[in-house]
């Protein structure tokens, strides 16, 4: 299949500043923002709502049930706001937002069946193009034929520094080392994962963010993209 032009792919671990730098790309190009993330977290949200055990006996027709009946909407999120979600058309923006619903998402990320009703629901999203879509199998997985891609990575220390200062601005007062923790803990389940591990594709420019700015990371991106659009 012919590389598409105009679908940006932004993979990376958790904390990266994914979300914030793939809106303001987004705002840039006039693309619209998909965030994936938001779309497991609703789905984990949903799951322990139903009080459905992932390792229980005949989970997988529940889970195969529950996915079927999935009403999911999202909405952009005001300025430095994230993604807003609605789960059954209540907002659950903020109820996802919590380190144990980011647990939660990704232990529901690992399995098939939730992979394979999101890849299908994000490859519609991006039919026509014009995306920004950020996860952690964007560039590898659900648009591999994308022409931009990018990683971006970033130190478990800054990245744990940055989920703090987020969380705290959305009014959640968590310990450094226990957000470090969690990040590490996640880290090691999305990347040990049989089912679209968290890797850059091969494809993917890998950008260390560590040591950038919010601006300096859009730019570098914006520069990478109009040179090869030309
Ligand atoms: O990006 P965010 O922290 O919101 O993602 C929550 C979890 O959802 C991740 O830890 C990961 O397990 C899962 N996820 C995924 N694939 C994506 C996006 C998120 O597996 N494309």
């Amino acid at each position: 299949m012919a590389e598409q032009k105009n679908i940006i792919t932004i993979d990376g671990p958790s904390g990266a500043g994914k979300s914030t730098i793939s809106k303001l790309l987004a705002a840039r190009l006039h693309y619209t923002y998909l965030d994936t993330g938001a779309m497991y977290r609703v789905v984990g949200l949903q799951v322990e709502r139903a009080g459905l055990d992932l390792e229980a006996e005949g989970a997988r027709e529940d889970l195969v049930q529950l996915l079927a009946g999935l009403d999911m909407t999202l909405a952009p999120g005001e300025e430095g706001k994230e993604t807003r979600a609605f789960l059954n058309g209540e907002d659950v923006s903020d109820a996802i937002r919590t380190p144990e619903m980011a647990m939660v998402a990704s232990r529901v990320s690992a399995q098939a069946e939730v992979r394979k009703k999101l890849t299908e629901m994000q490859r519609t999203i991006g039919k026509n193009g014009e995306i920004v879509a950020e996860g952690r199998d964007m560039g590898t997985i659900v648009f591999p034929d994308a022409m931009h891609k990018f990683f971006l990575d970033a130190s478990p220390e800054e990245r744990a520094q940055r989920r703090q200062k987020q969380l705290a601005e959305n009014g959640q007062k968590v310990e450094f080392q226990e957000i470090l923790a969690q990040i590490q803990k996640r880290d090691r389940a999305d990347s040990g994962r049989s089912l679209a591990p968290l890797q850059p594709a091969e494809d993917a420019v890998i950008i260390d963010s560590s040591e950038m700015s919010i601006d300096e990371v859009v730019s570098f991106m914006l520069a990478a993209v109009n040179k090869k659009q030309q």
